[in-house]
């Protein structure tokens, strides 16, 4: 895949101040204040910094934790996972593989048939409705 690379003023001017303080300094958004926390609307969820998609809605599901989750990406090839060692925790973080933005973490408590929960910022992504 081609990398999206970009300056951080770049970034600044193309992101809002909430998006750029998670999808480029790694934040985390209040739970249940994101704006795709419930929805169920048939569409995919795309990266909210390149475009890039990221989750169908088809693998949304009420996780109760108050970030949208997804047991499954659109194509493993759109994501990557690094750990993460921050706050004390070792977690995996998941990012854009086009333009390394941070989209949140991913856990070994999700349903069937992956067993994955995706937990991700409403920041981070975009909807584009079927
Ligand atoms: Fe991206």
């Amino acid at each position: 895949m081609d990398k999206i690379r970009r300056s951080d003023e770049e970034w600044r001017r193309s992101l809002t101040p909430e998006q750029y303080r998670i999808l480029r300094e790694k934040g985390t958004e209040r739970p249940y204040t994101g704006q795709y926390t419930e929805t169920a609307t048939p569409g995919v969820y795309l990266c909210a910094a390149c475009g890039l998609e990221l989750f169908p809605s088809e693998t949304k599901f009420d996780s109760g934790c108050g970030w949208p989750s997804f047991y499954d990406p659109l194509t493993s090839e759109n994501v990557e996972e690094h750990e993460d060692r921050s706050h004390g925790m070792v977690r995996t973080e998941v990012t854009c593989s086009r333009c390394g933005g941070h989209l949140g973490h991913v856990f070994p408590d999700g349903p069937t048939p992956t067993g994955l929960r995706y937990c991700i910022n409403s920041a981070s992504l975009r909807f584009n409705k079927k």
